[in-house]
């Protein structure tokens, strides 16, 4: 089955070129992927563009009625689509059916509030004149999603672009092309018109540098890391390219003293490790008040033990697989950097296993901020717990780094929850429980974790551009 949707057709492109597809629980290869050559892109930018002149004029009413269906078809392709998710990503089958079974409500989201992307009508200076603001598809969009959540991630871009009246090309992750291609396929076979959705697979660099350089494309979409995102988004000012960054992130975890501790650190395990750890709002920086560190790092690890790691494809597992080679080792390298700067290896040295890209939950207690743990993203199965005094000096601590994706706080004090609210400098703060990735509330970050949000009413922001028209009778 081919790989790429250009102008409406499936093609595996006109190049010989391909990468391996590989199974993170065995570390086999599964698949290939084909890459696209510029001859490919050259065909996608002009399907984008004349699916743009269609889709634009085509009535929020009706696009909304076909996003719908398309949302219907995921549905009825949940399972499948969660099976392709684990084989190639290796989340245990449980979350990847959270992932595939929530792309319906993120497209019905859209679909709806892109019947909503209202205008206003400013009072003018002159009797007789009106002064009306319009909100309009951007134009052709370029978007790069990453493999932690393949369609996840996916779902948000393609459902936000075509519900504003955008076209797009989606440079999906290599790594794990095939649910992809599914959710690609709900939104072809549900009647999206040629050229307005097209995907491609191939070299990221190649592919973004000669999207993001056409005078097609319009808007940018990039979900990765902070140098990608640093890379993509001075090619985007180059050609003065609007720009959404959703990047890297580092999120803080601080718990104070008058919550349940045992409840807390349950969930912030759960927290840590879904995914292993592979999320851009993972916490990483557990903050415990001085007098409940102990019973908090205990429960923690107890919590870090009795994860089933395994196979994802396994009823049952709750840890699967790392998505590749290289983060095992990077996971490898940050326990060993944060033991050699004095940290307490609390539990998760073992690799489990010969075979897969798999690591241990690792619990590391009293890491010094000197260790690479303390500043650099993980994006991996690693946590430090550490304990602080007072709550000035914690939300001080959690605002040192130059991230600012997610935080969360654990209080039962109305008074130090609305301060962590306000004092916390990240794009997201979840407090008491975890509140994040709704498809009707903003995702985003501040600082180095990136600028613009997916979701919510300002998820369709992102890909309507603003025309002022004043006019008057003749
Ligand atoms: P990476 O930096 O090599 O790649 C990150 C993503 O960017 C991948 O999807 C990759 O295909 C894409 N990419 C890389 N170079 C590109 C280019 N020139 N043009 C367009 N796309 C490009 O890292 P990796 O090893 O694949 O992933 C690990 C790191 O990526 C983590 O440290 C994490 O910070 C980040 N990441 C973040 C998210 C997120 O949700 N924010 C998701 C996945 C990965």
């Amino acid at each position: 089955m081919p790989s790429f949707l250009i102008d409406g057709q499936w093609t595996d492109g006109s190049g010989s070129r391909r990468g391996a597809v590989l199974n993170p629980a065995t570390g086999e290869q599964i698949g290939e992927v084909p890459f696209a050559e510029i001859a490919d892109l050259d065909r996608a930018l002009a399907a984008a563009q004349k699916g743009f002149e269609i889709w634009r004029k085509t009535s929020a009413y009706d696009r909304s009625k076909i996003l719908r269906r398309a949302a219907d078809l995921t549905r009825e392709r949940a399972e499948s689509i969660a099976q392709l998710i684990t084989r190639e990503q290796g989340k245990p089958l449980s979350e990847a059916r959270m992932e595939a079974g929530g792309l319906g409500d993120h497209i019905d989201w859209y679909a709806e509030e892109g019947r909503r992307a209202y205008g206003r009508v400013i009072p003018p200076r002159q009797y007789g004149a009106r002064q009306i603001v319009l909100r309009e598809a951007v134009g052709p969009v370029a978007a790069f999603s990453p493999w932690n959540f393949p369609t996840g991630q996916l779902v948000r871009k393609v459902a936000g672009a075509l519900a504003a009246g955008c076209s797009i090309i989606a440079k999906a992750p290599e790594e794990t092309p095939s649910s992809c291609i599914e959710l690609i396929r709900a939104f072809h076979d549900a009647g999206v018109p040629a050229g307005v959705v097209n995907l491609v697979f191939g070299v990221p660099a190649e592919i973004s540098e000669h999207l993001i350089a056409s005078p097609i494309i319009r808007k940018v979409s990039f979900t990765g890391s902070v140098p990608v995102g640093r890379h993509l988004g001075a090619l985007a000012a180059r050609h003065v390219k609007r720009a959404t960054m959703e990047l890297g992130g580092h999120a803080p975890f601080i718990v104070c003293d008058d919550v349940d501790v045992t409840a807390a650190a349950r969930l912030g395990a759960g927290l840590k490790f879904r995914n292993g750890g592979q999320v851009c709002a993972s916490p990483t920086r557990f903050y415990v008040q001085d007098s409940v560190f102990d019973a908090f790092l205990g429960s923690f690890v107890e919590a870090a033990k009795a994860l089933k790691v395994g196979d994802g494809a396994v009823e049952g597992t709750q840890m699967g697989p790392l998505a590749h080679a290289r983060r095992v080792d990077a996971i490898e390298g940050f326990v060993r950097d944060a033991v050699e700067a004095g940290a307490d290896l609390a539990y998760g040295a073992e690799r489990p296993g010969n075979s897969g890209f798999f690591h241990a939950p690792a619990v590391l207690a009293n890491v010094p901020d000197k260790a690479r743990l303390m500043r650099d993203e993980p994006f991996g199965p690693i946590a430090a717990v550490n304990r602080f005094d007072r709550l000035e000096n914690v939300i001080a601590q959690a605002n040192a780094l130059p991230f600012g994706l997610a935080a969360f706080a654990f209080t039962s004090s109305v008074a130090r929850a609305t301060q962590l609210g306000d004092e916390l400098e990240s794009g997201m703060v979840s407090i008491n429980h975890f509140g994040l990735a709704a498809p009707e509330t903003p995702f985003g970050g501040i600082k180095d974790s990136g600028h613009g949000s997916e979701g919510g009413s300002e998820g369709l922001d992102a890909y309507l551009s603003t025309k002022f028209v004043s006019q008057i009778g003749a």
